[in-house]
């Protein structure tokens, strides 16, 4: 019997198991939120985790779990669970449509600094009519951090505008027309050529305050940053100090450490920092619920974990 716990306070657990369970008569689906929501027998013989951060103490009853279905793609809220034992297999969420939202978020951030409204709009508030130069977007250098199924996609989109493109990863990649840099030199070298830098990268030890004093004082003067990957990514008072002397133009910001935002973030009320609420993907149920149903009929039908797009490298943490 496939038996699917849905844990997550923050995305919409019971439209998950009504989904779930119209979809998938067969399987057994049940919504925990509190140890009172199911009996711990139930949950000792729970097959799959479906979570956007388990519930506080759930993962020690769940004795005989073969796989964590994540519904967002990053999997932190899942690994840095104290009670998570570092070895059930994590599927992280690869859907087009996710896909699609972040390239759709990005692109339009992009084309935004690419056209200056950055300046366009400092200048409105002063009633000052100011034109700046404009450059084609082949004249433009935008650097990505990260280039995995979101970085990649973002690339892609980028080219088809003809902006000169760079990305940032561990491997070497080969992405027609996208010039692939990896390693510490490689962000040495990406950075100082990005003129908009994105940064889509997972949150690992590694790549955890990767935007600090150093890494910004790299870029361009003048650059722009969007960062729609995780808020650890960024060291916020370099990312101030940067954006109040001029060596930095402008941010937009869709992640922070603490979400919601919290009311005191000096971010909100800064001039140049534009924020956007941790919707640059906005998951779609409906889509993603597809894409977990269709990961699990896999494993179900006992087909091999390796083969499904989104499995975790547990030991690289992404
Ligand atoms: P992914 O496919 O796993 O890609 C991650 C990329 O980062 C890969 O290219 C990887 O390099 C690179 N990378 C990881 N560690 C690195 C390191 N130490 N040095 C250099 N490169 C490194 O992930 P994804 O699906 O594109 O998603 C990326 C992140 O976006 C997620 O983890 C999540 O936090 C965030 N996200 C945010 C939203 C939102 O709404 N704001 C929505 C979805 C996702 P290799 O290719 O060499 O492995």
């Amino acid at each position: 019997m496939t038996k699917v716990v849905v844990s997550s306070a923050i995305e919409d657990g019971p439209q998950w198991v009504k989904i779930l369970s119209d979809a998938r008569p067969k399987w057994q689906c049940r919504l925990y939120n509190s140890p009172d929501d199911v009996e711990a027998t139930w949950l000792n013989a729970a097959t799959y985790l479906v979570t956007a951060g388990p519930t506080p103490g759930l993962l020690k009853h769940l004795t005989n779990l073969q796989a964590i279905h994540s519904i967002w793609a990053g999997i932190e809220h899942i690994t840095k669970q104290p009670d998570y034992d570092g070895k059930t297999p994590i599927i992280r969420m690869v859907d087009e449509e996710m896909t699609r939202g972040m390239v759709e978020y990005v692109v339009g951030s992009v084309l935004y600094y690419h056209t200056n409204r950055h300046a366009f709009a400092h200048s409105q508030g002063q009633n000052h009519w100011k034109k700046q130069p404009m450059r084609m977007a082949y004249e433009r250098q935008v650097g990505i951090l990260g280039l995995g199924v979101l970085g990649t996609a973002v690339a892609k989109a980028l080219k088809r505008f003809d902006f000169k493109v760079a990305g940032w990863s561990r491997a070497q990649k080969q992405i027609d027309g996208v010039t692939s840099f990896h390693g510490k030199a490689g962000l040495a070298a990406l950075l100082a050529q990005s003129d908009i830098l994105v940064c889509l990268l997972p949150r690992t030890p590694e790549t955890e305050d990767i935007l600090d004093a150093q890494s910004l004082e790299k870029l361009p003067d003048g650059a722009c940053l969007i960062n729609a990957a995780r808020g650890e990514h960024i060291v916020a008072d370099a990312l101030l100090n940067a954006l109040d002397r001029g060596k930095l133009a402008h941010a937009t910001l869709d992640v922070f450490r603490n979400e919601p935002l919290p009311a005191t973030c000096p971010f909100w009320a800064h001039p140049k920092i534009t924020v956007t609420p941790h919707i640059a993907s906005n998951p779609r149920i409906t889509s993603c619920a597809k894409t977990v149903m269709k990961n699990l009929d896999h494993l179900v039908a006992g087909k091999p974990l390796h083969s499904l797009p989104g499995v975790v490298n547990l030991t690289a943490g992404y």
